[in-house]
């Protein structure tokens, strides 16, 4: 467990977010259609507010930022997930109290959802539970159990560096950490399944046993395990996208968590690749990237990241410090 990876694991995660922003509201086919081929680094995000519609479900978007993004900025899941690092590194750790971190969850995630950069078209669940949350609402009842998206799913990496040995730890943080934006069992595996995937990962576990891991552990959910056995059937020789099709969109948090460990399980020792492959899908392109740049992040270290990416994501000097501090933390 190296500094090295603590740093991948936070640019790895928010280095996705940002190459799968661009993407996220556009279906595949669209995204290829408009770029000619698929996306391989940073762009723009560019909203298309005369049609105000996302082209995957054709409803009308209630949520229209109030600006266009430059190219390698990262989304509410990154933000997420560094209120969720923020929240650990102040807790008192060796005095071990769910109450104290969920107390410090709680005053972070209040001090996003009234953040004026949360414009980038965050769940609607999440901001929904922390403003129960910012009413008096406890952790305990402010999720709810319609939120099947993956918004527990993609903010859980952090836990992963903080209990990498603790198993009991890592569930029971992770488990009050999604539950206060949803109740749906799922969504909760999913939370828990990134924190997992990331404890493995840093403890450079072999990829190859990452399946049967996940298989065998009973505090995950049927429907979450489920998801996670249709990998096993997928092949690797055949067309990625034909593959993830059949894993979902990755909206849904068992979806995403699925999706982002076969794109990380395709090519564990390339992080660009696995990365690009979550930016490209067709789904929630942002939050899956995130997942994926978590899990091949950590696993391979800040070194395997290219560079160019590392300083050219949004707020770089201040990943290094929140990634420098977690290992600090943990070592
Ligand atoms: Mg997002």
């Amino acid at each position: 467990m190296t500094k090295e990876q603590y740093l991948g694991c936070i640019y790895g995660l928010a280095i996705g977010d940002a190459l799968g922003f661009p993407n996220e509201f556009n279906d595949r086919k669209t995204n290829l259609l408009i770029r000619g081929n698929e996306l391989t680094d940073f762009e723009p995000t560019i909203f298309n507010r005369s049609k105000g519609k996302t082209k995957i479900t054709g409803k009308k978007r209630k949520f229209i930022p109030a600006e266009d993004f430059p190219a390698g900025t990262y989304t509410d899941d990154t933000q997420m997930s560094l209120a969720i690092a923020r929240a650990l590194l102040k807790s008192n750790l060796k005095k071990y109290s769910i109450k104290e971190i969920m107390s410090n969850v709680k005053e972070e995630l209040v001090l996003w959802v009234n953040d004026e950069q949360t414009n980038r078209t965050p769940g609607k669940s999440c901001i929904a539970g922390c403003r129960k949350m910012e009413q008096g609402v406890s952790w305990e009842e402010s999720g709810d159990y319609n939120a099947k998206g993956c918004g527990a799913a993609m903010r859980s990496a952090p836990l992963g560096l903080i209990f990498p040995n603790n198993l009991e730890k890592l569930i029971e943080t992770a488990d009050a950490i999604s539950k206060c934006t949803t109740k749906y069992p799922p969504a909760i595996s999913a939370g828990i399944g990134t924190a997992y995937l990331t404890a493995l990962a840093l403890q450079k576990t072999n990829p190859s046993t990452f399946l049967k891991r996940i298989l065998k552990k009973d505090f995950f959910d049927d429907t979450f395990k489920q998801k996670i056995t249709q990998i096993q059937d997928l092949s690797s020789n055949k067309n990625p996208f034909e593959m993830i099709e059949q894993l979902g969109q990755g909206w849904r948090g068992e979806e995403a968590v699925a999706i982002a460990l076969y794109c990380f399980l395709r090519s564990p020792e390339d992080y660009s690749k696995s990365v690009l492959t979550a930016a490209n899908i067709d789904g929630d392109t942002d939050s899956v990237a995130c997942i994926t740049g978590a899990i091949s992040g950590t696993y391979n270290g800040i070194t395997k990241i290219p560079e160019k990416w590392i300083q050219n994501i949004e707020n770089s000097k201040y990943l290094r410090k929140i990634g420098e501090k977690l290992f600090e933390k943990n070592g």
